[in-house]
C-alpha cells in the first residue's frame, strides 16, 4: 500500500540515509538522559502506592513529595516544585519571577525580549493587569551578540547587582539560536563572580532532555507539556533551583505558610511519573522528527534552521518558506497529517499579543502540547514556520510527509 507518491517516498528514503548519524547521536543523548531518570526513579524508590493522589489541602502526599525529588536530582538541582497544579510554562515562570522579585528590583533579561506570553507578565507593553511592572519592579533587556550573551554588557550591569537575570534557553518563536547548556552555566558562574547576590532564573521550555543534562540556576522553570512531560502528562509545570528560592516559588504558588507542603494531587500523580519517565525518548523522538523535517526540506531547497547536521540544542525547528501561500500549504498539511483534528484546516487569525495574523497547526491529544507535532508561524516576510514535537518519530515522519505533499 503506498501511502505517499513514489516522488515523496523518494525524498524520505534518500532524507533518512543522510540522518544516520544525526539519529545515532540522539538516541545516544537519549540514553544517557533515560540511565539518569531510572536511577533517580529507583534512588527515590518509586513504588504503586504513590500513585494514589490525594485531595483537600493534599497534606502527606508522598507522591507528591517524591516527584519532586526526583525532578530535583534530575535536573540536578537542590530542590524542586513539579506540579499539575502550574497550568502552563508562563504560569510557572510568573510564579518564578514574583516569588523573588520585590518592589524597585529590576529584572534584567539577557537573550533579548522573553517569550511573547511573558510580555504582560512583565509589563513590557505596558499594560498593567497585575504585571511586574504594576509593582514597581525595573525591567531591562540585554540583546544578544553573535549568537551568545553580551558579557561586555552584561558585566556593567552586573555593577548594580540586578535582582533576577533573567535567560531563555530556547529559540521559542524568534530567529535567535537556542543557548547550550554549557553557555547557560557560563553564564551563572559569570553572575556568581561579579555579583554574588543576583539570582538567575533560566526559562527551560524546549530544551529538557535534549543535551545530557540541565543548566544550574536559582531557578529553571518549564512546562510538562512539552518536553518533560513525555507527551503523557495532563498539565503542569516545574520550578527546580535553589532550596531558597524554590521555598520562595513555593510560597508564591500556594501561600506564604503552607508553600510545598499542600496541593492536591487529584489523579495526576501517575501521569507525571509515566510523563517524565518516558520524556528522554519522546523529546528523541520529536528530534528525529525535526530533523527529518530539515533534511527532507533543505532537499527541496527550503531555507532550514538548525541545518540537518548542526547541533541540536531545543526541539524547535525553524523553516524559512519565504512564500506566504507555501508557508500557509504546509501547515495545513502539518493539521492534515495529525491524529486529531485531521480534517480541520488552520487559518491565520489575529492573536492578541501579535503584530501579525498567526497560523498555528496542533492536531493533539493534550491540548496545546506542543511536544506533539505542531507548528506556528506569524503571517509576515520572511515567512518562517515554527515547528516541534512528534509524540512518535513514525508519526512525525508522516506528518511532515503529509505536509509536503501539499508543497510539491
Ligand atoms: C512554551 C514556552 C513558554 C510558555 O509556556 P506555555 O506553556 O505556552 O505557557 C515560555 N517560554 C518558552 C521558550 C516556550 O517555548
Amino acid at each position: 500500500m503506498m501511502y505517499f507518491t513514489k516522488k515523496i517516498m523518494d525524498l524520505a528514503s534518500s532524507a533518512e540515509s543522510r540522518l544516520k548519524d544525526v539519529f545515532d547521536k540522539i538516541e545516544y543523548t537519549a540514553q544517557q538522559n533515560q540511565y539518569r531518570v531510572m536511577r533517580a526513579y529507583s534512588e527515590n524508590r518509586v513504588s504503586y502506592s504513590h500513585f494514589f493522589g490525594s485531595t483537600g489541602y493534599g497534606y502527606n502526599d508522598r507522591g507528591r513529595e517524591v516527584f519532586d525529588r526526583i525532578v530535583a536530582d534530575v535536573f540536578g538541582a537542590p530542590a524542586a516544585i513539579a506540579r499539575h497544579n502550574f497550568v502552563s510554562g508562563t504560569h510557572a515562570l510568573t510564579v518564578a519571577l514574583f516569588s523573588v522579585l520585590r518592589p524597585s528590583d529590576t529584572l534584567l533579561s539577557v537573550t533579548g525580549k522573553p517569550y511573547d506570553t511573558l510580555d504582560q507578565v512583565i509589563g513590557i507593553s505596558g499594560d498593567d493587569g497585575g504585571s511586574l511592572r504594576e509593582f514597581g519592579v525595573i525591567y531591562r533587556q540585554l540583546d544578544l551578540r553573535d549568537n551568545g550573551i553580551d558579557y561586555d554588557a552584561l558585566e556593567k550591569e552586573l555593577l548594580s547587582a540586578p535582582k533576577v537575570i533573567f535567560a531563555q534557553r530556547s529559540r521559542g518563536y524568534s530567529q535567535r539560536l537556542p543557548l547550550s547548556v554549557e553557555q547557560m552555566n557560563t553564564l551563572y558562574a559569570f553572575v556568581k563572580e561579579h555579583s554574588p547576590g543576583s539570582l538567575v532564573i533560566i526559562d527551560n521550555c524546549y530544551g529538557e532532555f535534549v543535551l545530557e543534562a540541565e543548566p544550574t540556576a536559582d531557578l529553571l522553570v518549564g512546562s510538562f507539556i512539552k518536553n518533560p512531560g513525555g507527551g503523557l502528562a495532563d498539565t503542569g509545570g516545574y520550578i527546580a533551583g535553589s532550596e531558597k528560592c524554590v521555598s520562595l516559588a513555593a510560597n508564591r504558588l500556594t501561600s506564604p505558610g503552607t508553600g510545598s507542603e499542600v496541593g492536591p494531587t487529584l489523579d495526576q500523580t501517575r501521569r507525571l511519573f509515566q510523563g517524565f519517565f518516558m520524556a528522554p525518548h519522546t523529546v528523541a523522538q520529536a528530534l528525529k522528527t525535526a530533523a527529518f523535517a530539515a533534511a527532507v526540506l533543505s532537499e527541496c531547497g527550503i531555507c532550514v534552521s538548525p541545518g540537518v547536521s548542526d547541533r541540536r540544542l531545543d526541539i524547535v525547528q525553524s523553516i524559512h518558506f519565504g512564500d506566504r501561500a507555501k508557508l500557509i500549504a504546509f501547515c495545513e498539511g502539518i493539521q492534515a497529517g495529525s491524529p486529531i483534528d485531521s480534517n480541520a484546516v488552520p487559518v491565520p487569525w489575529d492573536m492578541p499579543g501579535y503584530d501579525s495574523p498567526v497560523i498555528m497547526a496542533a492536531g493533539t491529544f493534550t491540548q496545546g502540547a506542543s511536544i506533539e507535532l505542531s507548528a506556528d508561524a506569524p503571517i509576515r516576510e520572511p515567512y518562517t514556520l515554527y515547528l516541534q514535537g512528534g509524540l512518535t518519530y513514525e508519526s512525525g515522519k508522516y506528518g511532515i510527509l503529509t505536509a509536503l505533499s501539499r508543497i510539491i
